[in-house]
């Protein structure tokens, strides 16, 4: 028997990456969901493969994407709670404003799919003790927020001197990709320990011991210089979680299913100078690697299947610095 993997995708929209990149065009909402979704959904399906989709609660509450998300749980995926309207310092706001966005966005996505989310991903991985508490008391049974990452510096500087060249910087958070402190954060799950009870913690993984990032927009940022040098890192991180017996938990975008025939407006992303078929026959090598090395799951299924068989390690919420 394989050992356990999961697979998920953040379903950050065109307006999300304007918005973070500084660019006032975001304002009107700009969706490539109709070009990317059912291009994602059909390449899993190929793959026989099923992901959790992280949706955004906006997107999910525009009437045209009813349709488009709904797709999602009928071909066997989960959905996933990406906050309503994405916002990078959601984590450092307000209990009620967390709260609201959190329910609005719950709402808006069972409303589109049938389905309630279970899990909780924050925007580029921000996470607070007052989000936690706020999940637990929503009845939520995960969290999968984190990404102990020890190039957060580096992707903030870049992610700035993007900005400024595109758009502008006055945005990106000093937070932006978590701090030192996350980056030693544990790489297997666990539970955070809170003063209103207790909630499961699935990180994004990170190679164990460097704590390297190799999630899909990494490795198309590596494939940009080499894709053969990207899927022999890729094949090197898997290697590596089997041998600390650390679940991989694999995040892809949907911008990773993109090329730049397709949506040249998001030039300034790792890959999009690369044509969309490329990207593709990419994203299905690594795909069909990690699936033959792994019993590959979505986030929902693992986490049932961790909390029917052990007790998973407790640790106190503490972030920043
Ligand atoms: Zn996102």
């Amino acid at each position: 028997m394989l050992p356990p993997a999961t697979l998920s995708l953040d379903l950050d929209n065109l307006w999300c990456y304007q918005r973070s990149f500084g660019l006032e065009a975001w304002r009107d909402y700009p969706s490539f969901l109709n070009l990317a979704l059912p291009r994602i959904l059909d390449f899993l399906d190929r793959a026989d493969l099923r992901a959790t989709f992280f949706v955004i609660g906006r997107d999910a509450s525009e009437p045209a994407n009813r349709d488009l998300l709904s797709e999602i749980v009928r071909r066997g995926h989960e959905v996933g709670n990406h906050s309503y309207d994405h916002e990078l310092s959601l984590h450092s706001q307000s209990r009620d404003l967390i709260k609201d966005e959190i329910q609005r966005a719950e709402q808006a996505i069972a409303e589109a799919t049938g389905q309630s989310p279970r899990g909780f991903r924050g925007p580029a991985f921000g996470l607070s003790s007052v989000l936690l508490e706020v999940l637990a008391e929503l009845g939520y049974d995960y969290d999968a927020s984190t990404c102990p990452n020890s190039l957060g510096l580096l992707a903030r500087l870049w992610h700035r001197r993007k900005a400024s060249k595109v758009g502008n910087d006055a945005g990106v958070l000093d937070s932006l990709y978590g701090s030192m402190r996350e980056a030693r954060q544990p790489l297997r799950p666990y539970c955070w320990s809170l003063s209103n009870g207790a909630i499961i913690e699935t990180p994004v993984t990170t190679l164990p011991l460097l704590r390297l990032p190799y999630h899909g927009t990494y490795l198309n940022y590596v494939a940009d210089v080499s894709p053969a040098l990207a899927r022999g890192y890729f094949r090197s991180a898997l290697a590596l979680c089997k041998l600390r017996n650390v679940p991989p938990s694999f995040l892809l975008h949907a911008s990773d299913f993109l090329g730049g025939d397709d949506a040249a407006a998001l030039d300034y992303l790792p890959g999009m100078k690369r044509p969309g078929e490329d990207k593709n026959a990419f994203m299905t090598d690594i795909l069909g690697n990690f699936r033959r090395a792994f019993e590959v799951q979505t986030i929902g299924a693992f986490v049932d299947d961790v909390k029917s068989h052990r007790q998973l390690p407790k640790l106190e919420p503490v972030f920043g610095v």
